[in-house]
This record gives structure tokens, C-alpha cells and sequence, in this order.
């Protein structure tokens, strides 16, 4: 009846952020379990009467310039075999650049269940950003602000229907 949610995303588009709004304190440290070394977090998240666990690819945060090394897409696709569901995030303010398209790829191939969220959207100065994440070819862009917690129902009504599966 559980299900897990993987956040990736290139460095910096507010993974962290929105895996700290979804588990709060409820953090498990993961670093004695098989096989799940501490670049990924892991933590009871709650969202409405959901329950699911949230997976936040921290490990990413050392790349920092806009390539994405053989490392993170890793880590990505590790995160990716291992979750139910991959929100895939991309930062609202920046656009869309090379990065968050190797990303794209990785999960159009490999993950069932993809939920593209464009972060950092609150305010006007998202929109462009928000309409360019169409480009992915992921559906229709989730507009959120992780900071602001803006669009959790919307993200809500787009994990419910994938919850009801598990
Ligand atoms: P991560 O590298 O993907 O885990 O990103 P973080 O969660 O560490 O966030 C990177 C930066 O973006 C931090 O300075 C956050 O405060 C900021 N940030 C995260 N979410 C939002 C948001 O919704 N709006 C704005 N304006 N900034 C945000
Ligand atoms: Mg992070």
C-alpha cells in the first residue's frame, strides 16, 4: 500500500527543498541500509491523507557548474530503478538548459510513472520558464514553489491516481 517517490533534477532546482516541505522531521538516515549509500535521503513524506516515502538524490549537490557527470546520471538512474514514481523538477526562473534534458532522457526511458514539476514558480517571473518545460515532452508541467509550498494540491491530484496502484 506504500509507494516511493523519487525527486530528481539537476543541482539547485529545489529538490532539497521540497523533499524538507514533504517529510518535515520525519527523516530516516539511510546510511546502514543495503545498498543505499548517503547520497540518497530518505523520508516518511505526507502530503494530504497521502503517505508515501520521498528519496531526494542529494548527492548531486557537489556538481557545480551545468555538465552532468557520468556520477549523477548514476545516481539518477539509481534513484529512477528505485522509486514508483521519479518528480522530475526543473527550476521555473532558469528555463530549461542541456542538463534537465539529459535528465528528460534518462527518465522517458526508464521510469513508468514521471511528474514533471516547474519549481520557483511563484510570481510572473516563471512563466516563460514554466511554458519552455513543455519542450521535455514529459506532459504538462506541475507549477510549484517548494519555498512557498504553492502547487502541493496540484501535486497532490497528480500523485493520487498513481497511489491508488499500490
Ligand atoms: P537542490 O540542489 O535541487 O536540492 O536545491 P535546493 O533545495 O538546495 O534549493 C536550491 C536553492 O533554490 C536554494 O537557495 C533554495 O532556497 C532555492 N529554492 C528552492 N525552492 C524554491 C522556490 O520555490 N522558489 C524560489 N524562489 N527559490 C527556491
Ligand atoms: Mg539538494
Amino acid at each position: 500500500m506504500s509507494f516511493s517517490v523519487a525527486l530528481v533534477g539537476r543541482p539547485n532546482v529545489g529538490k532539497s527543498t521540497l523533499f524538507n516541505r514533504l517529510v518535515g522531521r520525519r527523516l530516516a538516515l539511510v546510511d546502514d541500509q543495503p545498498g543505499v549509500t548517503r547520497d540518497l535521503r530518505e523520508g516518511e513524506a505526507r502530503l494530504g491523507d497521502l503517505r508515501f516515502t520521498a528519496i531526494d538524490t542529494a548527492g548531486l549537490e557537489e556538481a557545480t557548474d551545468d555538465s552532468l557527470p557520468a556520477r549523477m546520471r548514476r545516481l539518477t538512474e539509481r534513484a529512477v530503478d528505485m522509486a514508483d514514481v521519479c518528480l522530475f523538477i526543473v527550476d521555473a526562473r532558469v528555463g530549461i538548459t542541456p542538463s534537465d534534458e539529459v535528465f528528460a532522457d534518462i527518465l522517458r526511458k526508464r521510469s513508468a510513472h514521471v511528474i514533471l514539476a516547474a519549481n520557483k514558480a511563484e510570481g510572473s517571473a516563471a512563466d516563460a520558464g514554466v511554458i519552455e518545460a513543455y519542450s521535455l515532452g514529459l506532459g504538462e508541467p506541475l507549477r510549484i514553489s517548494a519555498e512557498h509550498g504553492e502547487g502541493m494540491s496540484e501535486l497532490y491530484a497528480a500523485l493520487t491516481p498513481i497511489a491508488e496502484e499500490f
